[in-house]
């Protein structure tokens, strides 16, 4: 049975005092659990990476980044590479969302070469794929993410690829209040495992952790992580309340 992770995207939030306050809500809460129903990663802005990874009392909880550059080191004013990243104690990162693709034009080809970057530095890629509306509404989605599977996983072999995860996040549902429904994620979901299946091995494919993301909240969480091809979340805004996102964590069974 495939465990369940609970990731946090704290996105471009928190003061340093108010990220403090934040953490220890978190780990206070988890601590207090004997059972903790799923594996808790919170992607924090990389300024604090250290500091929690080197203050956390609890394993319940890893740390992550949001984003990495896929060169090691060099002149690339203002970059993180993986190699940094992981060195300040990060075991994940979040790589090719939505508002790093949309915002800061990265592309498939960048997504895969950050990946690579995060195999190479023993960081664990969370790779997200998902469509803007217009792709939703011309009902070519199921193309348009594979096209984005393709451009990572036509490109690593079978045990760089179980060191990822995938998050499907449709760009329609981030941020926006508006979440895709379970039967529509799970559709979605159902397309990458299959994808995953074919390109590597039905064992490869069932054994792959896919999250779920877009406006996931404490009262739609237990629906869609009770479909079958949805193995947890990658959450944004309800991440920084923690009461909000200890009652997602438990919505993970
Ligand atoms: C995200 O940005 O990864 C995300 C899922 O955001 P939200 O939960 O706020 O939609």
């Amino acid at each position: 049975m495939r465990k369940k992770i609970i990731a946090a995207n704290w996105k471009m939030n928190c003061t340093a005092v108010q990220a403090s306050a934040l953490f220890n809500d978190i780990q206070t809460s988890l601590d207090k659990l004997t059972h903790c129903p799923a594996e808790v990663v919170l992607c924090v802005p990389s300024l604090y990476i250290k500091h929690f990874a080197e203050s956390k009392k609890t394993n319940k909880i890893s740390i992550g980044a949001q984003n990495c550059y896929f060169e090691n080191k060099g002149p690339y004013t203002g970059e993180l590479s993986a190699e940094m990243i992981k060195s300040c104690g990060a075991e994940f990162c979040i790589i090719g969302h939505s508002e790093r693709r949309n915002i800061f034009g990265e592309s498939n080809e960048w997504v895969l070469k950050k990946s690579q970057a995060c195999l190479q530095n023993q960081l664990k890629p969370i790779i997200c794929v998902g469509e803007p509306i217009q792709i939703r509404e011309q009902n070519t989605y199921i193309s348009y993410i594979q096209q984005q599977l393709e451009a990572v996983y036509n490109h690593l072999n079978t045990e760089e690829a179980q060191k990822t995860i995938i998050a499907y996040e449709p760009v329609w549902a981030i941020g926006t209040g508006k979440n895709a429904s379970p039967e529509q994620a799970q559709e979605v979901h159902h397309f990458i495992r299959q994808f995953l299946r074919k390109r590597y091995s039905p064992k490869t494919g069932d054994d792959f952790i896919i999250l779920y993301g877009g406006s996931c909240n404490e009262k739609n969480a237990r629906a869609l992580f009770s479909c079958k091809d949805i193995d947890g979340g990658l959450i944004g805004g309800a991440s920084l309340n923690a009461q909000s996102f200890i009652q997602i964590i438990h919505a993970a069974i």
